[in-house]
């Protein structure tokens, strides 16, 4: 079965090709970072208005790097939330467009569901149960996942995610937006004993996270500091920053895995794609013999290739899950826990 991903949850416009017995065919990704880094962060309404301009070239460009038909797709998948509604807007108009026009049925994807998944795209690929780490943008949770579908939470953040939290730090250091990757690289240079910020929640007895009081803390540091602060200070800030954040989401892990009794833990989502979390859960993990999947880097943020893989790890359950109607039904808000099987 052929399935057509389309992401458009946010700043990132996504379109993919997967197919069941194949696998990934071809995605193409555009980030609208450059427009919104002007602003600080994402303008809504200018994010929708790029993913029309930018779809339907992407469209063309899966086809042909994958020398596909229009006429060859089964099903299309889109992302039908959490996100943006005006952007979500964009992405199932596109897809029930051509749901109609080529007579072919659509399905809407959860977006974390999405997330949740793309490590299975992975050329090693976890098998179920595990413990998922879900650290974005917009969320910061810890799940157990029995299968496509079978999602128990087990804790979340109560405030910032941990994605937030990196790039609010990032914004007080003057590192830009989406800062990251960015206080992730400078981190490298800081000194650890510099400075020590607090581990909130590190104690606490349950699995939930709180990232709020970090920025403020990381604020009170550099307020402290003259108006031009230099640059190894900004090294030591985030190094102190990186640190701590690290080993909140590390400890959090660990203690999900003993809890549950499972071996395998599972990272997904932006965050994930950075360099001293995976190192400092690697080495937990191998202390301990839990083993640890991450997606590959260029599916750890927004794409359509894990909108196409879980779209059609659902119709590969359920085939009668997608369905020849296009109506406009988005869903901005919308918990991951509240999915069931196919
Ligand atoms: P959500 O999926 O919750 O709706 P989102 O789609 O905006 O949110 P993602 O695209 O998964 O989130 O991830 C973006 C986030 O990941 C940003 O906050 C970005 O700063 C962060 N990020 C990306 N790369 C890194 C990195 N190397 N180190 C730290 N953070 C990173
Ligand atoms: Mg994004
Ligand atoms: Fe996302």
């Amino acid at each position: 079965m052929l399935v057509l991903g389309i992401e458009s949850s946010c700043d990132e416009t996504g379109l993919a090709l997967y197919d069941t017995q194949r696998g990934l065919l071809a995605h193409a990704l555009y980030s609208q970072v450059k427009m919104h880094e002007e602003y600080g962060g994402v303008v809504p309404e200018l994010a929708s208005r790029d993913h029309i301009r930018r779809a339907i070239p992407l469209l063309e460009k899966v086809l042909a790097d994958s020398s596909v038909q229009r006429s060859e797709i089964d099903a299309i998948a889109y992302t039908q939330g959490p996100g943006l509604a005006g952007a979500l807007l964009v992405g199932s108009s596109i897809a029930c467009g051509l749901g109609l026009a080529l007579d072919k049925p659509v399905l809407g994807v959860h977006h974390l569901e999405g997330h949740l998944l793309s490590p299975l795209l992975a050329s090693e690929p976890p098998a179920f149960p595990f413990i998922a780490l879900l650290v974005s943008g917009g969320h910061t949770q810890l799940m157990r996942v029995d299968g496509v579908g079978q999602y128990a939470m087990l804790g979340e953040t109560l405030d910032d995610a941990a994605g937030e939290a990196f790039d609010k730090s990032a914004k007080l250091l003057g590192l830009g937006y989406p800062g990251g990757p960015a206080i992730s690289r400078l981190a490298e240079f800081g000194d650890p004993n510099a400075y020590t910020l607090p581990r909130p929640m590190l104690h606490s007895k349950n699995l939930d996270f709180s990232f709020s009081g970090l920025k403020t803390a990381v604020l009170t540091v550099v307020k402290n500091h003259p108006a031009n602060i230099c640059e190894q200070d900004k090294a030591n800030i985030a190094r102190a920053f990186v640190d701590a954040i690290v080993d909140v989401l590390t400890a959090k892990c660990m203690t999900a895995l003993k809890q549950t009794g499972l071996k395998r833990l599972v990272i997904a989502g932006g965050v994930g794609a950075n360099r001293q979390l995976r190192e400092s859960l690697n080495a937990a993990a191998a202390k301990r013999r839990y083993k640890v999947f991450y997606p590959e880097l260029e599916f750890c943020t927004d794409n359509g290739a894990m909108i196409a893989f879980a779209g059609a790890m659902r119709l590969q359950r359920d085939p009668n899950l997608a369905k020849k109607e296009y109506g406009f039904n988005v869903k901005p808000r919308w918990p991951l826990d509240s999915l069931s099987a196919p």
